[in-house]
Parts: C-alpha cells; structure tokens; sequence
C-alpha cells in the first residue's frame, strides 16, 4: 500500500472526535487552527466551544468589542493570535463578504494567517491540496524521510515544506494533512514513536534503520532572558485600580494591575514607587510585599513581585496604558485578565494562585 493511502486508511479509523473535526465551517476550522497553534488540544477545547458560541460567525467576530474578545481568550495565551483574529475578520466582512477565501494565496493576505494556517485552512475546510508543517508533520517527515538535518535551518525547513505538498498532492488532502498530524501527536511522539503499531512503518526510512527518536535534529534555542517587574493592587475607597494595556505590544489589549518594569538591581517595592508614579501618576502608601509570581513566555522569564497598598489621592494620569477603571474587587473579575495578571491578583487577594 502507498504511504499516503496507508495514512488516510489509519486516520478513518482512529482519529479522535475533536469539536472542529465535526465540522466543514471554513470560519470555525480557521478559529481552531489558530487556537491550536503552540497550545495543546486539551487546553483549546473549552475555549473554542466557548469562542464559537459567543462569535459563531465572522461578522459576529468582526463586530466584537476589544475587551468581549480578549475575556473569551484570556488564559489562551499567545494574545497577538487574538488580535489577528479580530483584524482579519474585519477585513473578510468588509473585503470578502462574510466568506474566507477558499486558496492560499488570499488566506495568507489576511493578518495573522502565515504558511501554516492557510494551508490548515484551504485543504481542511476547501479540499485545496495544500501543505501544512507544524511541529508533529515535521517529526514524521524527518523520520520517514531520515533527514538529518537541523530543522531550525530555512534549508532544511523549505525541505520539508516541499516533502509535505508532494504528499498533499491526490484525494482528501485535509484527510492527508491532518493523519500525518495525528500520527505525529499519538504514534510518532518524541520520546518513544510506536513504530510497532504505524501505518507506514514499511515506508519509515527513520524505524529500519534503528533510532527513529534521534530525529528530528533541533539545534539548542536561545536561552530566556530574565527579567523582573512589580505591580501593586491599590485600593482606595474600597475599590481597586485596574489598567488596560495597549492593544499592541506584549499582552496588548488585555487588563492588570497596575505596575512596571524593574531595572536590573532595582529593588521591587523602589520599582514599583517609581513605577506608579510614572505610569498612573499615583503615590501609594502602606505598600506591603504578598509574594513572587513567575511566568514563562516565550523568550523571557518573568519574576512579577506582587504588593498591596492604598493610593494617595489624586487622579489618575496613564501612560503606557490606554484605559484604566476602580472597580470593586469582585468586578476584576469580569475584566479580561492575562494569566500571569490573574496570578497576580489570586496572591494579592491573600488566595493561592
Ligand atoms: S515507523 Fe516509527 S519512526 Fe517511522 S513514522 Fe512510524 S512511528 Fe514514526
């Protein structure tokens, strides 16, 4: 049997019943892809059933408020995916009627749809034989084909990119690309594949010569930087100030407590006076030290110091935020907050994170 009709025979009959797997709606499979993207399946469930009934069109998406959008996505991470989303469904609204277009040309015109997700989306949603290569696709290439090369290397990706349409040439392309996805996700996985049990283990340059786990070859990535910020849960007159973000940049768009970055060697409660100054124009008094979050993203570690105090009167004057609001400790929890912010808060309340 062709490896391609080893692989389409396998996932007919064991791919797992995933939500967007239920459907041919080219908007609820463009939502899915770019939840997925560096996030588990497990995680993007909940969020994607929640997503799709709060904007189940692209017009619904297209007419979202900022902060509606960003408290569907709070906790998914990754939050530029979200804005993308929001900019490009405007565009499919004003430019294309409602409809996502069907080739992967248009697709990659809109903000936030790269190589990746066009081609998730043409083949999937339209049958075009489009490629796809993500981290689980790239695994069983490197396997099947035994490359050796780095796969952080543009050669060896455009290697890859150009294995992975050849396959997608003939019938059921989104079939094609989603069973090499699945087979990199159950059987192929990184530590040990169970070649025993693969579809196309006759084809597997990788398992006949011994040592399929060796591949792929990933050279070492750049080490997180460390870096240090404080924020502060300032009260006064029983309510709590929240700031909003700009809707560019790092966690863009999404709510916190205010604070700032420290400078190395800057001690955190020195900081984050300076800090509040700078950025909501407020002295705090009483300022009392409630723990360490840490947050990795994804080229830095974060160690956030979280305080509580009062604010001094006086008004509030923003900068490096857009919006700020005093609300009762109950209501911040309706705001979109990002995860590491969330965090902040749980420890600021005196609850575990
Ligand atoms: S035979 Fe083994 S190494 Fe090759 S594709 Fe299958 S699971 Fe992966």
């Amino acid at each position: 049997m062709s490896l391609r009709s080893a692989l389409l025979d396998w996932y007919l009959e064991n791919r797992r019943d995933l939500p967007w797997r239920r459907t041919r709606d080219p908007y609820a499979i463009w939502i899915s892809e770019t939840m997925l993207q560096q996030t588990r399946v497990d995680t993007v469930i909940p969020y994607y059933e929640r997503f799709l009934e709060r904007f189940p069109t692209v017009e619904a998406l297209a007419d979202a408020e900022p902060d509606d959008l960003m408290q569907q996505w709070a906790g998914l991470g990754y939050y530029s995916r979200a804005r993308n989303l929001h900019a490009a469904a405007k565009t499919v609204a004003s430019e294309h009627g409602g409809e996502l277009p069907d080739d992967i040309e248009t697709l990659r015109t809109l903000k936030g749809i790269g190589r990746y997700t066009a081609g998730a989306v043409a083949s999937i949603a339209f049958d075009r034989p489009a490629a796809i290569l993500d981290g689980n696709v790239m695994r069983v290439l490197t396997r099947v084909l035994e490359v050796h090369e780095d796969i952080r290397k543009p050669a060896t990706q455009n290697r890859l990119w150009e294995e992975a349409a050849q396959l997608v040439q003939g019938p059921r392309p989104g079939d094609l690309n989603q069973a090499l996805m699945e087979l990199g996700a159950l059987i192929c996985t990184t530590k040990s594949p169970t070649c025993l049990l693969c579809p196309i283990r006759e084809h597997c340059k990788g398992r006949s010569n011994g040592d399929p786990e060796r591949l792929p070859i990933k050279s070492k990535a750049v080490k997180a930087k460390k870096v240090a910020a404080a924020c502060a849960y300032l009260e006064r007159d029983g309510k709590v100030l929240a700031t909003r973000r700009p809707p560019t940049g790092l966690l863009g768009g999404l709510w916190e407590l205010p604070g700032v970055d420290l400078d190395a060697q800057e001690a955190p409660e020195e900081g984050l006076s300076r800090g509040l100054g700078e950025r909501v124009g407020l002295t705090a008094k009483n300022l009392a030290p409630m723990g360490k979050v840490k947050h990795v993203f994804t080229h830095r570690v974060l160690t956030l110091h979280v305080f509580r105090g009062e604010a001094a009167t006086g008004r509030v004057r923003r900068e490096g935020y857009d919006a700020h609001r005093w609300c009762r400790s109950a209501a911040l929890d309706a705001l979109p907050f990002s995860t590491v912010a969330q965090k902040a808060l749980t420890m600021a309340r005196g609850e575990n994170p």
